[in-house]
């Protein structure tokens, strides 16, 4: 027996033929003349590293992003020919460490900018390429617009750091009707006249905004204008839609007004991660028997129930117990009472035949019938790029 039948049946199935369409497919979308990163910080939202990343190359992925110069250098070891930018910037002491692993970093600091400037002296492999990150609304990294001139000083035609690209990231993409993002693009177009003014030392590319939700949202129009006015060649960094998941707005769209783009993406985007168990016993048990930790479950007539070698420790949100189903033998299996550290409890009354070995699909699809990371996220109160990056580093990631 290989592996996986011994092991403890708790395991991610990665379709990496289904990111490789989601790939193709969101690239059309953007069409020729737009650059796209494709997103796998923290280990691909979950999906792993070394299965998605190579397959994002396949598809034809010149770009991905990390949140980290770790990540960065794990990206590295299964890409060695990607462009690599680190999202979550560079701390202290890893500027060494960036040139060595040819990592393409967000900068937005002085601190950072004289440390990777020394380093790519030291290196003498030419001038290091980086992306400046604006901070136009958001409050969470990037210089703002009445530090800009000064750190601009930075960059000179013939200094160690060349900037390649202005960034900024959209905090309300999701918003049908987003004034958020009209006064962050504004302030973008700020930021790149007081660079187009003042610095022919820092003459970027690529003006990298917009995730999934831009790209599906309809806020292409306006990206690709500012782009055009700037005369740099968009960038979008995309993660979500890359897995399957279609993102959704809030407060959604009204009756009509949905962009054509996001039905399309519905019909066309295919999920990429399923999250399967199996049945370890089935048990009968009579009216007023409790199940699981303090008996938030008590059974009203007699019951057969499962238990399942997957807990909230395997990345299960506890807050599913007693609210959300599994699907076993293609129908919703409830569960029972509390969802504990490693196992849970399904109520298997209605479902014919249920029997240990029966493979039990936590998310994803199974005989027509399917739990998506959004119906996890409703169900636990959160999103569905918690759902993905909960699913806990023991559940065994496994190419189909
Ligand atoms: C995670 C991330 C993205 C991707 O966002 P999605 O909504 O998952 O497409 C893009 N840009 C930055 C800076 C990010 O941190």
């Amino acid at each position: 027996m290989d592996r996986l039948t011994t092991a403890r049946p708790c395991w991610a199935e990665i379709n990496t033929r289904s990111l490789e369409h989601n790939y193709r497919f969101l690239r059309s979308f953007a069409g020729p003349q737009t650059a796209c990163v494709a997103v796998v910080k923290a280990d691909a939202y979950g999906h792993g590293l070394s299965l998605c990343a190579p397959a994002a190359v396949r598809a034809g992925a010149r770009w991905l992003g990390v949140t980290s110069v770790e990540e960065g250098v794990a990206a590295r070891a299964v890409c060695p020919d990607a462009r690599i930018l680190v999202m979550g910037g560079v701390f202290p002491g890893q500027a060494d460490a960036v040139v060595a692993h040819g990592l393409t970093p967000a900068v937005w600091d002085a601190a950072q900018l004289n440390e990777l400037a020394s380093a790519a002296s030291d290196w003498l492999l030419g001038p290091l390429r980086v992306h400046l990150e604006i901070d136009t609304g958001m409050s969470r990294q990037g210089v703002s617009l009445a530090d800009l001139t000064s750190l601009l000083d930075n960059f000179t035609v013939t200094g160690p750091l060349r900037l390649e690209a202005v960034m900024t990231h959209l905090y309300a993409s999701d918003e049908a009707v987003s004034v958020r993002t009209t006064l962050q693009l504004g302030r973008l177009e700020e930021a790149l006249g007081i660079l187009a003014s003042a610095h022919p030392g820092a003459a970027p590319e690529l003006l990298s905004v917009g995730a999934s939700a831009a790209l599906l949202g309809g806020q292409m129009e306006a990206l690709n204008s500012l782009a055009e006015r700037a005369k740099l060649r968009l960038m979008l960094r995309l993660g979500l839609a890359l897995y399957g998941v279609t993102p959704r707005f809030t407060p959604p769209f009204a009756a009509g007004e949905e962009p054509e783009t996001l039905a399309r993406a519905r019909r066309e985007l295919e999920p990429v991660l399923a999250w399967k168990t199996r049945v370890a016993s089935v048990r009968t048990i009579a009216p007023g028997t409790e199940i699981g930790y303090n008996g938030t479950f008590i059974a009203s007539e007699p019951m057969r129930v499962a238990l399942i070698p997957a807990g909230y420790a395997d990345g299960l949100d506890r807050r599913l117990g007693n609210r959300f189903n599994a699907l076993v033998r293609g129908q919703l299996a409830p569960f029972a009472g509390r969802i504990s550290m490693d196992q849970s409890v399904l109520d298997v009354t209605e479902i014919d035949g249920v029997e240990p070995g029966d493979e039990v699909v936590l998310l994803g699809t199974q005989s027509g019938q399917n739990l998506s990371a959004y119906d996890h996220a409703e169900a636990a109160g959160t999103i569905p790029w918690e759902v993905f990056t909960r699913i806990a580093a023991r559940v065994p990631r496994v190419a189909v």
